[in-house]
């Protein structure tokens, strides 16, 4: 599904970006009231798309592309939002508040908003390359993975495990495929969770017949005539294959507001309101660098649909002059196999976990505490406490009674 581009070349709010962050800022602007042109600007050739099913019902071939759209297409007409699709944004002249794109031509703005996301961060190592080395981004990283298991690759190798790696691994093994998941670290979701959901989701792809392979990296990918054959390990080994999918994070997109002077380093910093240091220029989602209330205010990207969905609401409100600061809580999903996991709150510096249930029922929660304060719960199968875990964090946690915490049968709302 492509269209063609808006034709416009100066709006009154453009949005860079067509993924969860832009999207939800245009429908917020018109929620809100905003009357002035809006101006949505995207590489992406498909209308704005919901990304969390590309490593799972998309790829899985159980939703069709209709059913992950972010709005029905004609709605975007309807609301008077222009869509330039197929369209990158190169370079920005912050004093005349202008673009240039790929094709050359220029627009300009009265508010721009940056909502570009990040591109997945690319192997380094001989042969990445090749056909068949897949990454998980948008809709033509997806479609590119179907059409070669349609085409007979039934060997996967999977670097990289983070949540997209695993979402991966756990549908290559539902559509057939032999998988082996290749770490470096010593645990799986090393970056994310605390040690008991690393090992439970190990056990969990081992047990479905997934190769976990931990503290292993990869030295080179072998190929005939520019495909993919094989992956060499950082122990010699070799391990053949047919396809290769790389999930080890993103690289911020912010390249052409960093050269117009936005200060950043990792991302663009935004302020309380999601203001960069550029008159006019707000930044959201995956590449929003902010001080993060549930982090203590450490200065954080956040890569969730929740933050780049809140940060579009912050930013749509002070555009419209109510200027509020960015402090919703954090929440995040992942779902591989029949596991559905929930996550409320940052579970970053955390020094101390508690378990509730045991992990070997499936279902089981993981809260996180730092100085005897609950700062994040991962809920395995139990949305009880992920909806309960999200009142007490959102009420402001105060120390709480381990015993009682870890007590399967006494609800975490009777802890607030
Ligand atoms: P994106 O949605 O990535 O949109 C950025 C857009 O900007 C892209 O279309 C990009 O092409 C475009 N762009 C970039 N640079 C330019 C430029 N210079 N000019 C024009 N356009 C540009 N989050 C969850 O909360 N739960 C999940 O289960 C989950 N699963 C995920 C699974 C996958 C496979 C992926 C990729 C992500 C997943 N995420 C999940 C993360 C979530 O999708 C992102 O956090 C969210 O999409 C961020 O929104 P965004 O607007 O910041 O960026």
């Amino acid at each position: 599904m492509e269209r063609e581009g808006s034709n416009r070349n100066s709006a009154d709010v453009v949005i860079v970006g067509t993924g969860h962050g832009g999207a939800q800022a245009a429908i917020a602007l018109r929620q809100q009231g905003h009357e002035g042109s809006i101006l949505m600007v995207g590489r992406d050739n498909a209308p704005p798309y919901e990304r969390p099913p590309l490593s799972k019902e998309y790829l899985a071939g159980e939703k069709g592309f209709e059913r992950i759209m972010i709005r029905p297409e004609k709605f975007w007409a309807d609301k008077n939002i222009d869509l330039r699709l197929g369209s990158g944004v190169m370079d920005i002249n912050p004093a005349a508040h202008t673009l240039t794109l790929s094709d050359g031509s220029t627009i300009g703005y009265r508010k721009l908003i940056w909502s570009g996301g990040g591109d997945p961060r690319r192997l380094g190592c001989t042969g990445a390359n090749q056909k068949g080395v897949f990454y998980v981004r948008d809709k033509r990283d997806a479609d590119a993975m179907m059409a070669a298991l349609e085409a007979g690759a039934k060997r996967a190798i999977v670097i990289g495990g983070g949540y997209i790696g695993l979402e991966a691994a756990a549908v290559l093994r539902k559509l057939g495929c032999e998988v082996t998941l290749l770490e470096m670290q010593d645990r799986v979701l090393a970056r994310v969770a605390g040690e008991e959901l690393s090992r439970f989701y190990e056990e969990e792809h081992r047990r479905q017949g997934v190769d976990v392979r931990l503290s292993r990296g990869v030295e080179e990918i072998i190929g005939e005539d520019g495909k993919v054959t094989g992956v060499v390990l950082d122990n010699g080994e070799t391990l053949p294959c047919d396809m290769v999918v790389v999930g080890i994070g993103i690289v911020p997109a912010v390249a052409p507001l960093i050269a117009a002077g936005a200060a950043g380093s990792n991302g663009v910093d935004v302020d309380y309101c999601c203001r960069t240091t550029l008159d006019d220029i707000y930044a959201i989602g995956d590449c929003a660098a902010h001080a993060n209330p549930y982090a203590d205010n450490a200065v954080i990207r956040l890569e969730s649909v929740q933050n780049a969905h809140d940060m579009a609401n912050t930013v749509a409100k002070a555009i419209m002059g109510d200027k509020q600061t960015y402090d919703a809580l954090p929440w995040f999903w992942s779902n591989q196999y029949d596991l559905k996991l929930q996550t409320a709150g940052l579970s970053l510096d955390f020094d101390e976990t508690v378990l509730r249930g045991d992990p070997a029922t499936r279902k089981f929660t993981v809260a996180y505490l730092k100085e005897g304060k609950p700062i994040a719960f991962d809920c395995v199968g139990t949305m009880k406490d992920y909806v309960q875990g999200r009142k007490m964090l959102e009420a402001g946690t105060e120390a709480v009674d381990r015993e009682a915490l870890a007590d399967i049968d006494i609800p975490i709302k009777e802890l607030i």
